[in-house]
Protein backbone atom coordinates (compact mmCIF):
# COMPACT_ATOMS: atom_id res chain seq x y z
CA UNK A 1 0.00 0.00 0.00
CA UNK A 2 1.37 3.38 -0.90
CA UNK A 3 -0.73 5.63 1.69
CA UNK A 4 -2.68 4.73 4.79
CA UNK A 5 -5.37 7.37 5.26
CA UNK A 6 -7.83 7.26 8.03
CA UNK A 7 -11.70 8.84 8.30
CA UNK A 8 -12.57 12.14 9.83
CA UNK A 9 -13.76 9.97 12.80
CA UNK A 10 -10.32 9.07 13.64
CA UNK A 11 -8.76 12.69 14.36
CA UNK A 12 -7.67 11.85 17.54
CA UNK A 13 -10.55 13.32 20.79
CA UNK A 14 -7.31 13.85 23.09
CA UNK A 15 -4.21 15.20 23.06
CA UNK A 16 -2.11 12.94 24.88
CA UNK A 17 0.19 14.49 28.03
CA UNK A 18 3.22 12.67 28.32
CA UNK A 19 4.12 14.34 31.59
CA UNK A 20 1.60 12.12 33.24
CA UNK A 21 4.20 8.57 32.20
CA UNK A 22 7.33 10.84 33.28
CA UNK A 23 8.88 8.87 36.78
CA UNK A 24 9.99 12.47 38.11
CA UNK A 25 8.49 15.64 37.34
CA UNK A 26 10.07 18.25 35.01
CA UNK A 27 12.15 21.03 36.60
CA UNK A 28 9.21 23.88 36.80
CA UNK A 29 10.12 27.18 35.17
CA UNK A 30 11.98 29.87 37.16
CA UNK A 31 10.56 33.53 37.71
CA UNK A 32 13.49 35.26 36.43
CA UNK A 33 13.23 37.96 39.04
CA UNK A 34 12.92 35.64 42.69
CA UNK A 35 14.20 32.18 41.05
CA UNK A 36 11.13 30.39 42.66
CA UNK A 37 9.04 28.42 40.77
CA UNK A 38 6.24 30.14 38.75
CA UNK A 39 3.09 30.37 39.38
CA UNK A 40 0.17 30.05 37.01
CA UNK A 41 -0.77 33.66 37.59
CA UNK A 42 2.54 35.20 36.99
CA UNK A 43 1.97 33.68 32.93
CA UNK A 44 -2.03 35.58 33.31
CA UNK A 45 -0.67 38.74 31.71
CA UNK A 46 0.35 36.69 28.38
CA UNK A 47 -1.24 33.42 27.94
CA UNK A 48 -4.80 32.12 28.72
CA UNK A 49 -5.98 30.19 31.65
CA UNK A 50 -6.68 27.23 29.13
CA UNK A 51 -3.36 26.96 27.88
CA UNK A 52 -1.74 27.75 31.43
CA UNK A 53 -3.18 24.88 33.03
CA UNK A 54 -2.51 22.53 29.71
CA UNK A 55 0.94 23.73 30.90
CA UNK A 56 1.23 22.39 34.24
CA UNK A 57 -1.49 19.32 33.87
CA UNK A 58 0.04 15.77 34.45
CA UNK A 59 -3.47 14.16 33.14
CA UNK A 60 -2.37 12.31 30.46
CA UNK A 61 -5.32 12.30 28.19
CA UNK A 62 -6.66 16.09 27.80
CA UNK A 63 -9.82 16.24 25.74
CA UNK A 64 -9.95 18.44 22.51
CA UNK A 65 -13.13 20.81 22.06
CA UNK A 66 -15.47 19.66 19.34
CA UNK A 67 -14.88 23.31 17.51
CA UNK A 68 -11.03 22.70 17.45
CA UNK A 69 -11.15 19.35 16.01
CA UNK A 70 -14.11 20.74 13.47
CA UNK A 71 -11.42 22.94 11.92
CA UNK A 72 -9.09 20.02 12.02
CA UNK A 73 -11.35 18.12 9.48
CA UNK A 74 -9.40 20.60 6.97
CA UNK A 75 -6.84 18.44 6.39
CA UNK A 76 -7.09 15.73 9.04
CA UNK A 77 -6.23 12.83 9.40
CA UNK A 78 -2.71 13.40 7.29
CA UNK A 79 -2.00 10.66 5.28
CA UNK A 80 1.16 8.00 5.91
CA UNK A 81 2.98 7.05 3.10
CA UNK A 82 5.55 4.37 2.39
CA UNK A 83 8.72 5.35 0.06
CA UNK A 84 8.99 2.50 -1.63
CA UNK A 85 10.82 4.72 -4.20
CA UNK A 86 13.32 5.91 -1.95
CA UNK A 87 14.10 2.44 -0.16
CA UNK A 88 14.31 0.56 -3.98
CA UNK A 89 16.74 3.96 -4.51
CA UNK A 90 18.42 3.16 -0.95
CA UNK A 91 19.07 -0.95 -2.01
CA UNK A 92 17.86 -0.83 1.70
CA UNK A 93 15.88 -3.95 3.58
CA UNK A 94 14.10 -1.58 5.38
CA UNK A 95 10.47 -0.27 4.98
CA UNK A 96 10.45 3.89 4.96
CA UNK A 97 6.97 5.90 6.15
CA UNK A 98 6.79 9.22 6.65
CA UNK A 99 3.86 11.31 8.07
CA UNK A 100 2.88 13.92 5.96
CA UNK A 101 1.96 17.01 7.81
CA UNK A 102 2.38 19.03 4.65
CA UNK A 103 -1.51 18.91 3.75
CA UNK A 104 -2.63 21.75 5.92
CA UNK A 105 -3.37 25.48 4.43
CA UNK A 106 -0.48 26.91 5.69
CA UNK A 107 1.62 23.82 4.74
CA UNK A 108 2.95 22.37 8.21
CA UNK A 109 2.37 20.90 11.65
CA UNK A 110 2.36 23.90 13.39
CA UNK A 111 -1.82 25.06 12.18
CA UNK A 112 -2.22 21.75 14.83
CA UNK A 113 -1.44 24.72 17.46
CA UNK A 114 -2.18 27.54 16.45
CA UNK A 115 -5.69 26.81 16.02
CA UNK A 116 -6.01 25.15 19.48
CA UNK A 117 -3.85 28.28 21.00
CA UNK A 118 -6.74 30.54 18.69
CA UNK A 119 -9.51 28.90 20.46
CA UNK A 120 -8.05 29.05 23.85
CA UNK A 121 -7.48 32.39 23.84
CA UNK A 122 -10.58 33.48 21.97
CA UNK A 123 -12.89 31.73 24.65
CA UNK A 124 -11.52 34.36 27.24
CA UNK A 125 -12.29 37.11 25.53
CA UNK A 126 -8.81 37.91 23.76
CA UNK A 127 -9.32 40.02 20.63
CA UNK A 128 -5.40 39.61 19.51
CA UNK A 129 -2.38 37.50 19.16
CA UNK A 130 0.93 38.70 18.82
CA UNK A 131 4.40 36.04 17.77
CA UNK A 132 7.20 35.96 16.00
CA UNK A 133 8.58 33.91 13.20
CA UNK A 134 11.49 32.65 11.80
CA UNK A 135 10.91 30.80 8.00
CA UNK A 136 7.35 32.12 8.67
CA UNK A 137 5.66 28.90 8.92
CA UNK A 138 4.63 29.87 12.24
CA UNK A 139 3.75 33.11 11.55
CA UNK A 140 1.66 31.48 8.58
CA UNK A 141 -0.33 28.95 11.07
CA UNK A 142 -1.57 31.44 13.70
CA UNK A 143 -2.28 33.97 10.67
CA UNK A 144 -4.44 31.28 9.42
CA UNK A 145 -5.71 29.90 13.34
CA UNK A 146 -6.65 33.88 14.67
CA UNK A 147 -8.74 34.29 11.00
CA UNK A 148 -10.86 31.19 11.33
CA UNK A 149 -12.09 32.64 15.17
CA UNK A 150 -12.27 36.23 13.79
CA UNK A 151 -9.09 37.70 15.48
CA UNK A 152 -6.49 39.94 14.75
CA UNK A 153 -3.28 38.92 14.45
CA UNK A 154 0.71 40.71 14.31
CA UNK A 155 3.57 39.01 13.23
CA UNK A 156 7.39 39.90 14.46
CA UNK A 157 9.02 38.33 11.52
CA UNK A 158 12.82 37.72 11.78
CA UNK A 159 14.87 40.08 9.36
CA UNK A 160 16.72 38.27 7.58
CA UNK A 161 13.86 35.39 6.62
CA UNK A 162 10.94 38.45 6.04
CA UNK A 163 13.83 39.46 2.99
CA UNK A 164 14.55 36.28 2.29
CA UNK A 165 11.09 35.29 2.47
CA UNK A 166 8.73 37.84 0.82
CA UNK A 167 6.08 34.82 -0.10
CA UNK A 168 5.72 33.94 3.44
CA UNK A 169 4.82 37.56 4.46
CA UNK A 170 2.13 37.59 1.64
CA UNK A 171 0.63 34.63 2.71
CA UNK A 172 0.44 36.13 6.41
CA UNK A 173 -1.13 39.15 5.19
CA UNK A 174 -4.00 37.18 2.75
CA UNK A 175 -5.38 35.84 6.52
CA UNK A 176 -5.25 39.30 7.66
CA UNK A 177 -2.07 39.25 9.77
CA UNK A 178 -0.09 42.35 10.35
CA UNK A 179 3.80 41.85 9.95
CA UNK A 180 7.08 43.95 10.92
CA UNK A 181 10.49 43.08 10.36
CA UNK A 182 12.57 42.13 13.62
CA UNK A 183 14.02 44.21 15.33
CA UNK A 184 11.40 46.63 14.93
CA UNK A 185 10.97 50.86 16.17
CA UNK A 186 7.35 49.76 17.66
CA UNK A 187 8.98 47.52 21.48
CA UNK A 188 11.29 48.88 23.33
CA UNK A 189 13.51 46.05 23.29
CA UNK A 190 13.76 46.32 19.34
CA UNK A 191 14.62 50.15 19.47
CA UNK A 192 17.43 49.30 21.76
CA UNK A 193 19.01 46.64 19.56
CA UNK A 194 18.36 48.41 16.89
CA UNK A 195 20.54 51.49 18.46
CA UNK A 196 23.26 48.97 19.27
CA UNK A 197 23.35 47.31 15.88
CA UNK A 198 21.27 48.95 13.39
CA UNK A 199 22.18 46.47 10.41
CA UNK A 200 21.27 43.31 12.92
CA UNK A 201 19.41 40.25 10.85
CA UNK A 202 17.76 39.83 14.08
CA UNK A 203 17.42 36.43 16.01
CA UNK A 204 14.19 34.47 16.70
CA UNK A 205 15.36 34.95 20.23
CA UNK A 206 14.72 38.66 19.62
CA UNK A 207 11.62 38.62 17.68
CA UNK A 208 10.05 36.55 20.85
CA UNK A 209 10.66 39.39 22.98
CA UNK A 210 9.49 41.63 21.26
CA UNK A 211 6.11 39.97 20.77
CA UNK A 212 6.38 39.35 24.78
CA UNK A 213 6.59 42.99 25.26
CA UNK A 214 3.51 43.47 23.09
CA UNK A 215 1.41 41.22 24.49
CA UNK A 216 2.33 42.51 28.05
CA UNK A 217 1.46 46.20 27.08
CA UNK A 218 -1.76 45.87 25.34
CA UNK A 219 -4.86 44.74 27.44
CA UNK A 220 -6.38 42.88 24.60
CA UNK A 221 -4.12 41.12 23.14
CA UNK A 222 -1.94 37.64 24.37
CA UNK A 223 1.31 35.87 22.92
CA UNK A 224 1.58 33.00 21.29
CA UNK A 225 4.41 30.46 20.99
CA UNK A 226 4.90 28.34 17.92
CA UNK A 227 7.07 25.22 19.93
CA UNK A 228 9.42 24.74 22.55
CA UNK A 229 6.04 24.90 25.44
CA UNK A 230 3.95 21.51 26.77
CA UNK A 231 0.70 22.60 25.62
CA UNK A 232 2.29 23.01 22.34
CA UNK A 233 3.92 19.93 22.39
CA UNK A 234 0.22 18.55 23.58
CA UNK A 235 -1.12 19.64 20.86
CA UNK A 236 1.18 17.94 18.41
CA UNK A 237 0.07 15.00 19.84
CA UNK A 238 -2.02 14.04 17.17
CA UNK A 239 0.24 13.60 14.66
CA UNK A 240 1.77 10.60 16.71
CA UNK A 241 -1.53 9.22 17.77
CA UNK A 242 -2.46 9.49 13.76
CA UNK A 243 0.70 7.14 13.40
CA UNK A 244 -0.24 4.73 15.66
CA UNK A 245 -3.73 3.96 14.28
CA UNK A 246 -2.04 3.73 10.73
CA UNK A 247 0.68 1.36 11.86
CA UNK A 248 -1.94 -0.68 13.91
CA UNK A 249 -3.78 -0.96 9.92
CA UNK A 250 -1.21 -2.35 8.38
CA UNK A 251 0.12 -4.53 11.42
CA UNK A 252 3.17 -3.05 11.54
CA UNK A 253 5.34 -0.71 14.46
CA UNK A 254 8.87 1.58 14.03
CA UNK A 255 11.92 -0.04 14.66
CA UNK A 256 13.07 4.18 14.31
CA UNK A 257 11.31 7.33 14.45
CA UNK A 258 13.29 10.12 13.33
CA UNK A 259 12.24 13.99 13.09
CA UNK A 260 13.44 17.57 12.58
CA UNK A 261 13.98 19.41 15.76
CA UNK A 262 13.75 23.37 16.39
CA UNK A 263 11.89 23.68 19.32
CA UNK A 264 10.91 20.08 19.12
CA UNK A 265 7.03 20.31 18.58
CA UNK A 266 6.44 18.40 15.70
CA UNK A 267 8.83 15.59 16.75
CA UNK A 268 7.75 15.63 20.45
CA UNK A 269 4.02 15.49 18.86
CA UNK A 270 5.02 12.54 16.02
CA UNK A 271 6.98 10.61 18.89
CA UNK A 272 5.57 10.84 22.03
CA UNK A 273 2.06 8.99 21.63
CA UNK A 274 4.75 5.76 20.78
CA UNK A 275 7.46 6.95 23.43
CA UNK A 276 4.81 6.31 26.03
CA UNK A 277 5.30 2.45 25.20
CA UNK A 278 9.01 2.84 25.53
CA UNK A 279 8.77 4.50 29.08
CA UNK A 280 5.68 1.68 30.06
CA UNK A 281 8.41 -0.68 29.13
CA UNK A 282 6.09 -2.40 25.92
CA UNK A 283 8.93 -1.77 23.15
CA UNK A 284 11.93 -0.81 24.81
CA UNK A 285 14.19 -1.12 22.07
CA UNK A 286 12.75 1.77 19.78
CA UNK A 287 14.99 4.43 18.89
CA UNK A 288 13.82 7.84 18.74
CA UNK A 289 16.08 10.27 17.18
CA UNK A 290 15.90 14.04 16.99
CA UNK A 291 18.21 15.75 13.87
CA UNK A 292 19.13 19.16 13.89
CA UNK A 293 21.79 21.56 11.97
CA UNK A 294 25.45 21.43 13.02
CA UNK A 295 24.66 25.10 12.82
CA UNK A 296 22.47 25.54 15.55
CA UNK A 297 23.38 21.95 17.68
CA UNK A 298 21.10 22.48 20.81
CA UNK A 299 21.05 18.68 21.60
CA UNK A 300 23.87 17.77 20.25
CA UNK A 301 26.62 20.63 22.01
CA UNK A 302 24.16 22.52 24.07
CA UNK A 303 23.87 22.31 27.84
CA UNK A 304 20.79 20.73 29.64
CA UNK A 305 20.27 23.56 32.25
CA UNK A 306 18.19 26.87 33.04
CA UNK A 307 17.80 29.48 30.61
CA UNK A 308 16.03 31.95 29.20
CA UNK A 309 13.38 31.55 26.25
CA UNK A 310 14.33 34.80 24.62
CA UNK A 311 17.56 37.08 23.83
CA UNK A 312 16.43 40.15 26.30
CA UNK A 313 15.95 37.40 29.45
CA UNK A 314 11.99 38.58 29.85
CA UNK A 315 10.55 35.36 29.27
CA UNK A 316 10.45 32.17 32.79
CA UNK A 317 13.72 30.55 32.75
CA UNK A 318 12.92 27.09 31.21
CA UNK A 319 15.09 23.88 32.05
CA UNK A 320 15.72 22.55 28.72
CA UNK A 321 19.22 22.17 26.11
CA UNK A 322 20.83 25.14 25.07
CA UNK A 323 23.51 27.37 23.31
CA UNK A 324 22.67 30.35 25.27
CA UNK A 325 20.15 32.67 25.13
CA UNK A 326 22.61 35.19 23.39
CA UNK A 327 22.98 32.87 20.49
CA UNK A 328 22.62 34.37 16.87
CA UNK A 329 22.21 31.94 14.42
CA UNK A 330 24.17 31.91 11.34
CA UNK A 331 21.77 32.92 8.29
CA UNK A 332 21.50 29.06 7.60
CA UNK A 333 18.07 28.63 5.76
CA UNK A 334 16.75 25.84 7.80
CA UNK A 335 15.13 29.27 9.65
CA UNK A 336 12.56 26.79 11.74
CA UNK A 337 15.47 25.17 13.48
CA UNK A 338 17.96 28.17 14.58
CA UNK A 339 16.67 28.12 18.04
CA UNK A 340 18.75 28.42 20.98
CA UNK A 341 16.80 26.02 23.04
CA UNK A 342 14.60 22.85 22.85
CA UNK A 343 11.11 21.63 24.38
CA UNK A 344 11.34 21.15 28.57
CA UNK A 345 9.89 17.67 27.50
CA UNK A 346 12.08 16.89 24.59
CA UNK A 347 15.05 17.68 26.30
CA UNK A 348 14.56 15.91 29.70
CA UNK A 349 13.28 12.79 28.19
CA UNK A 350 17.00 13.00 25.99
CA UNK A 351 18.94 13.62 28.93
CA UNK A 352 17.62 10.59 30.31
CA UNK A 353 18.21 8.08 27.70
CA UNK A 354 15.08 7.77 25.98
CA UNK A 355 15.60 10.25 22.68
CA UNK A 356 19.07 9.94 21.14
CA UNK A 357 20.18 13.52 19.10
CA UNK A 358 22.21 13.88 15.36
CA UNK A 359 23.62 16.79 13.64
CA UNK A 360 24.34 17.37 10.21
CA UNK A 361 25.48 20.07 7.62
CA UNK A 362 23.55 21.84 5.39
CA UNK A 363 24.45 20.31 2.26
CA UNK A 364 24.50 16.55 2.94
CA UNK A 365 20.76 17.99 4.23
CA UNK A 366 19.99 19.55 0.67
CA UNK A 367 21.30 16.53 -1.02
CA UNK A 368 19.46 13.86 1.19
CA UNK A 369 15.90 16.13 0.07
CA UNK A 370 16.74 16.35 -3.68
CA UNK A 371 17.12 12.49 -3.45
CA UNK A 372 13.36 12.62 -1.75
CA UNK A 373 12.17 14.71 -3.97
CA UNK A 374 13.36 12.78 -7.21
CA UNK A 375 12.13 9.51 -5.90
CA UNK A 376 9.18 10.48 -3.73
CA UNK A 377 7.89 13.73 -5.44
CA UNK A 378 7.54 15.99 -2.84
CA UNK A 379 9.70 18.66 -1.95
CA UNK A 380 9.73 19.17 1.95
CA UNK A 381 10.63 22.27 3.74
CA UNK A 382 14.31 22.88 4.42
CA UNK A 383 13.80 22.04 8.54
CA UNK A 384 12.34 18.61 7.41
CA UNK A 385 15.31 17.88 5.19
CA UNK A 386 17.39 17.49 8.58
CA UNK A 387 14.99 14.17 9.23
CA UNK A 388 15.16 12.85 5.34
CA UNK A 389 19.08 13.17 5.13
CA UNK A 390 18.94 11.12 8.86
CA UNK A 391 16.07 8.64 7.51
CA UNK A 392 18.42 7.91 4.87
CA UNK A 393 21.63 7.04 7.03
CA UNK A 394 19.59 4.73 9.23
CA UNK A 395 18.43 2.84 6.19
CA UNK A 396 21.54 2.65 4.60
CA UNK A 397 23.07 1.20 7.49
CA UNK A 398 20.32 -1.42 7.80
CA UNK A 399 21.29 -4.90 7.55
CA UNK A 400 17.75 -6.41 7.53
CA UNK A 401 14.44 -5.11 7.63
CA UNK A 402 13.39 -2.75 9.74
CA UNK A 403 10.37 -0.19 10.38
CA UNK A 404 11.52 3.30 10.10
CA UNK A 405 9.22 5.77 9.87
CA UNK A 406 9.89 10.02 9.86
CA UNK A 407 8.27 13.26 10.41
CA UNK A 408 7.40 14.87 7.69
CA UNK A 409 6.75 18.48 9.04
CA UNK A 410 5.97 20.40 5.67
CA UNK A 411 6.34 21.38 2.23
CA UNK A 412 9.36 23.61 0.83
CA UNK A 413 7.61 25.63 -1.66
CA UNK A 414 7.85 28.99 0.05
CA UNK A 415 11.62 27.67 0.48
CA UNK A 416 12.78 27.58 -3.07
CA UNK A 417 15.28 30.02 -2.89
CA UNK A 418 17.06 28.13 -0.79
CA UNK A 419 16.70 25.47 -3.37
CA UNK A 420 18.53 27.58 -5.42
CA UNK A 421 20.82 28.47 -3.43
CA UNK A 422 21.83 24.87 -3.13
CA UNK A 423 21.85 24.20 -7.09
CA UNK A 424 23.94 27.02 -7.74
CA UNK A 425 26.23 26.33 -4.94
CA UNK A 426 26.24 29.04 -2.81
CA UNK A 427 24.78 27.05 0.38
CA UNK A 428 27.73 27.01 3.11
CA UNK A 429 28.38 24.10 5.53
CA UNK A 430 29.06 25.65 9.09
CA UNK A 431 29.84 24.29 12.36
CA UNK A 432 28.64 26.27 15.20
CA UNK A 433 31.88 26.80 17.33
CA UNK A 434 32.75 24.96 20.71
CA UNK A 435 34.21 28.23 22.15
CA UNK A 436 30.72 30.30 21.25
CA UNK A 437 29.22 27.70 23.45
CA UNK A 438 31.42 28.21 26.38
CA UNK A 439 31.06 31.92 26.33
CA UNK A 440 27.31 31.81 26.48
CA UNK A 441 27.65 29.68 29.33
CA UNK A 442 29.76 32.28 31.29
CA UNK A 443 26.62 34.37 30.34
CA UNK A 444 24.37 32.10 32.71
CA UNK A 445 26.48 31.99 35.48
CA UNK A 446 24.02 33.78 37.59
CA UNK A 447 21.19 31.33 37.04
CA UNK A 448 20.61 28.29 38.58
CA UNK A 449 21.78 25.39 36.81
C1 LIG B 1 8.81 25.24 12.49
C2 LIG B 1 9.11 24.03 11.76
C3 LIG B 1 9.96 23.04 12.28
C4 LIG B 1 10.67 23.19 13.60
O1 LIG B 1 9.87 23.40 14.71
P1 LIG B 1 9.55 22.26 15.78
O2 LIG B 1 8.86 22.95 16.87
O3 LIG B 1 10.85 21.65 16.20
O4 LIG B 1 8.69 21.28 15.09
C5 LIG B 1 10.16 21.90 11.55
N1 LIG B 1 9.60 21.72 10.34
C6 LIG B 1 8.78 22.64 9.80
C7 LIG B 1 8.19 22.39 8.44
C8 LIG B 1 8.52 23.82 10.48
O5 LIG B 1 7.70 24.73 9.95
Amino acid sequence: MKKIVLDEEDIPKYWYNIQADLSDPLDPPLNPQTMEPIKPDDLKAIFPMGLIQQEVSRERYIPIPEEIREIYRIWRPTPLYRAERLEKALKTPAKIYFKWEGVSPPGSHKPNSAVAQAYYNMKEGIERLVTETGAGQWGSALAFGTNLFDMKSRIYMVKCSYEQKPYRRVLMESWGAEVYPSPTELTEVGRKIRAEDSDTSGSLGIAISEAVEDAATHDDTNYALGSVLNYVVLHQTVIGQEMKKQFELIDDYPDIIIGCVGGGSNFAGASFPFLHDKITGKKPDLRVISVEPLACPTLTKGRYRYDFGDTAGLTPLLKMYTLGHSFIPAAIHAGGLRYHGDSPLLSKLTKDGYMEAVAYHQREVFEAALLFAKTEGFVVAPETAHAVKATIDFARMCKEEKTIVFANSGHGYFDLSAYDAYHKGTIQDYEYPDELIDKAMRDLSDIPE
